[in-house]
């Protein structure tokens, strides 16, 4: 049996705990110290990483020297043991993980796709790090609008029941900016109740699932004539690609 828990670390990351078996994996250690009070004694067996930034790999070092465990993730990053690239296949847990590259955020972005097989067919479980939150997107630090584009869409392809375990907890920030890019979405207006009363108690927001994205989440609707239209108008533009949409609304966002 699978069980994934967000370990919290600095203000808004999650390091995401992943357990089957006996054997521990987290994912984006940017801090070692809640990992190791985690784990309470126990061994770490992998460290799985989705890009360079400090806040997802600054606990690598001190976690490889206390349990000298895998560190799998970009081959530019000090500290990973076994370079991935995109199309990869391997196992983890006792589980195939799949690696998919969504440049945008940063070039070195990785998304990680963990199969869990259950009576009923298979539970999918994505690791997307900064490129998608939940009803947001990451900043375009190094990559182009066309890119981030093109890595959402292909993450929008994963089946809808794909939970998606994002690396920072900004939904509710992110849902405000939803409303305000697609006034008329009530899946919107409802996540955005939802996720004030998970706030207003301090509760994580997280998972969420393609299908809550694709219903939610401004970055993955810049097909939408009504999204189109808010991102135009923001920019003085009469129309737009979606591309050019998606670009407008990052902009928009920076701003917000
Ligand atoms: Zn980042």
């Amino acid at each position: 049996m699978l069980s994934i828990n967000p370990i919290p670390a600095f203000s808004d990351n999650y390091i995401w705990h992943l357990t089957r078996g006996g054997e521990h994996w987290v994912v984006d250690p940017g801090d070692a110290a809640p990992v190791i009070e985690t784990l309470a004694g126990e061994s770490l067996d992998g460290i799985l990483i989705t890009h360079h930034h400090l806040d997802h790999t600054g606990g690598i070092a001190a976690l490889r020297a206390r349990y000298q465990c895998p560190v799998l993730g970009p081959g530019s990053i000090d500290g990973v043991t076994q370079p991935l690239q995109s199309g990869d296949r391997l196992e983890i847990l006792g589980l195939p993980l799949e690696v998919m590259d969504v440049p945008g955020h940063t070039l070195d972005h990785l998304a990680l796709l963990l199969r869990e097989p259950t009576d009923q067919g298979e539970k999918l479980h994505l690791f997307c790090g900064d490129t998608l939150f939940a009803a947001g997107c990451g900043r375009l630090f190094e990559g182009t609008p066309a890119q981030m584009h093109a890595s959402l869409s292909k993450l929008g392809s994963l089946p809808p029941e794909t939970r998606v375990y994002c690396a920072h907890e900004y939904t509710l920030a992110n849902l405000r900016f939803a409303a305000a890019a697609e006034p008329g979405n009530v899946a919107v207006t409802n996540r955005l109740a939802e996720v004030q009363a998970l706030r207003a108690d301090d509760k994580i927001t997280l998972p969420s699932t393609i299908g809550a994205e694709l219903a939610t989440n401004p970055f993955m609707r810049c097909h939408i004539p009504a999204v189109a239209r808010r991102a135009a108008g923001q920019a003085g533009m009469d129309s737009a690609d979606e591309v050019e949409v998606f670009a407008r609304l990052r902009q928009w966002k920076d701003n917000f």
